[in-house]
């Protein structure tokens, strides 16, 4: 197995803020291969002697369209060529929007698994806003804090499971 494990998700939902607390210091790779992969960084990380690759995508800036889309369009590139496993990161702060509900949509179709992310949620104990985001069709939200590192464990628990 190749032991990719991708990060998808709209723009600032904290997915390199994920990604840098899970993975090894400093040791970013950046991939640009002109119109596939304009942005994308690779990161070694690993989790009760299992070790993997993190893929950080997505850091094109929202303000047009076509950027947007082009971006979509590399989420489901990578879910569907290069990983084993993807992690969709969405924002528990401010719920769901047109945005989730089209990666979701791509990711609904890919071949390998997909955990729900569901980030920000700082208070362990406040999971009410978690429920909403069954709604896109991807099984039981996983909540995180990927700024304070909370439900992270359990999260990586699963992740491993499935490389
Ligand atoms: P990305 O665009 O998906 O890579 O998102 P970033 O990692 O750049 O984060 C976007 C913003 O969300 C930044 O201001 C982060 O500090 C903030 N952020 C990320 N994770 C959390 C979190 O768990 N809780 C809170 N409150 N803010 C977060
Ligand atoms: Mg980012």
């Amino acid at each position: 197995a190749k032991h990719l494990v991708a990060v998808v998700g709209r723009p600032n939902v904290g997915k390199s803020t994920f990604v840098n607390r899970i993975a090894q210091a400093d040791d970013a790779i950046v991939h640009s291969m002109r119109g596939v992969t304009r942005d994308r960084s690779y990161h070694e990380a690993d989790w009760n002697g299992e070790s993997f690759t993190l893929i950080d995508t997505g850091g094109i800036e929202m303000g047009d369209e076509d950027a947007f889309q082009t971006s979509i369009r590399n989420q489901a590139f990578t879910a569907a060529n290069e990983c084993d496993v993807i992690l969709f990161v969405v924002d528990g702060k401010t719920g769901i929007n047109a945005d989730d509900e089209e990666v979701a949509r791509s990711l609904r179709k890919a071949n390998v698994p997909v955990l729900l992310v569901v980030n920000k949620i700082d208070d362990p104990n406040n999971l009410d806003s978690i429920y909403e985001f069954y709604n896109l069709g991807l099984g039981d939200p996983w909540p995180v804090s990927a700024l304070h590192g909370t439900g992270t464990g359990d999260l990586l628990d699963e992740t491993v499971k499935l490389l």
